[in-house]
């Protein structure tokens, strides 16, 4: 049994009924920061120091159960333990102790709340243009302006509105078909000349932006390639292209260069605007995460252009980092493997 308890995942841990540790393989000593040669005879409190796992040992010794509880287990790093705690009976039907059946769900209990988040700013992101377009259609109904330079402002306010939660909506459906290619390794990539797919994101910056042509430089070798998804490599450049022209004032350049790297391709774009501070930058990839909420609302931001172009780096087994000193300028860049992952 204790060859067999060694070798599983799930820590076991095991107290007679004077709670005194009869057995504790080698994952359990590891999930409760214990020494797993120094628990015989010791109690459950000696060994695992948490008062809520000697809490439900005692509550099944003293004849609850089967119990299972969530129990937070503090140390170098917090992490969130499920116990399973049922009797131990002998073969005379006497109770002779208790086991614990210790899984770590710290990181489903961080997704579980990376999920209650989401939804929550998702809900918020929406509501706030919906909240916006109510009411000025309210008072269009109630009350029309007389003049027609009034209502054509108003409804110029509902058309941004309508604009904004359309392109909320499509930055989220364009994250969720990240994520399903994520999961089933599913995406179509072709050998190309890099050159020829950065060309073509440039040109139709110009269509959103009508001084880009004299603001971006391209450099880009005709020879440098990689295994890309050119639609999606065209939106995550022209993700930190928008952002690069957005935030750095109109006189300043953009620069977009591609170089060789010992295993694969970065593309890089450099701006010299505002810069980002650095407590901002760990947080910077993250949904809705924005530096200044106003400025980014006010230039038609949804605050998903970084998670899109994290998320398509990822899908071509790649990463994107960024350098950033405030007030002079940021360099994001996009690591491209040149070998399409297996
Ligand atoms: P948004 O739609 O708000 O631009 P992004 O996900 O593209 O959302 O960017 C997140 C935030 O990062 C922005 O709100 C902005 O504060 C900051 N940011 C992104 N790119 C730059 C840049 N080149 N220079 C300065 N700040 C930037």
């Amino acid at each position: 049994l204790e060859a067999d308890l060694g070798s599983t995942v799930d820590g076991v841990l095991a107290v007679d009924p004077d709670e005194r540790v009869l057995g504790l393989n080698r994952a359990g000593a590891r999930l409760i920061g214990a020494d797993p040669e120094k628990f015989e005879g010791r109690s459950i409190q000696e060994v695992g120091r948490h008062p809520d796992l000697t809490d439900l040992a005692q509550c099944v010794l003293g004849g609850e159960g089967p119990l299972e509880r969530h129990i937070l287990v503090g140390g170098i790093s917090d992490r969130w333990l499920q116990v399973h705690a049922t009797g131990l009976v002998g073969t005379d039907e006497q109770p002779i102790g208790a086991l614990l059946v210790m899984n770590d769900v710290t990181r489903l209990r961080r997704l579980e709340t990376m999920r209650r988040d989401f939804v929550a700013n998702v809900s918020h992101e929406l509501k706030t243009p919906i909240t916006s377009i109510k009411g000025y259609v309210e008072t269009l109904l109630e009350d029309p302006p007389a003049d027609r330079e009034a209502m054509e402002r108003f409804l110029g306010i509902i058309n941004r509105q309508a604009d904004r939660l359309d392109a909320i909506i499509s930055d989220l459906l364009s994250l969720s078909r990240l994520e399903h290619y994520a999961e089933s390794n599913g995406l179509e990539r072709h050998d190309l000349a890099l050159s020829s797919v950065l060309e073509r994101t440039v040109r139709d910056l110009t269509g959103r932006w009508p001084d880009a042509e004299g603001r971006v430089t391209l450099a880009c070798g005709d020879n440098l390639r990689a295994a890309v998804n050119a639609p999606l490599l065209e939106q995550a450049v022209g993700n930190l292209l928008d952002n690069a022209l957005k935030y750095s004032s109109p006189e300043t350049p953009v620069a977009l260069d591609c170089r060789s790297l010992d295993d694969g391709v970065a593309i890089v774009v450099t701006d010299k605007g505002q810069g980002i501070g650095p407590e901002h930058l760990p947080r910077l990839f993250e949904r809705f995460y924005r530096v200044d909420k106003a400025r980014s609302r006010q230039m038609g931001g949804t605050g998903l252009g970084l998670a899109i172009v994290k998320h398509i780096a990822q899908a071509h087994g790649g990463r994107v980092t960024v350098e950033s000193r405030l007030g002079e300028g940021s360099t994001f860049t996009i690591h491209l493997p040149t070998e399409a992952p297996a």
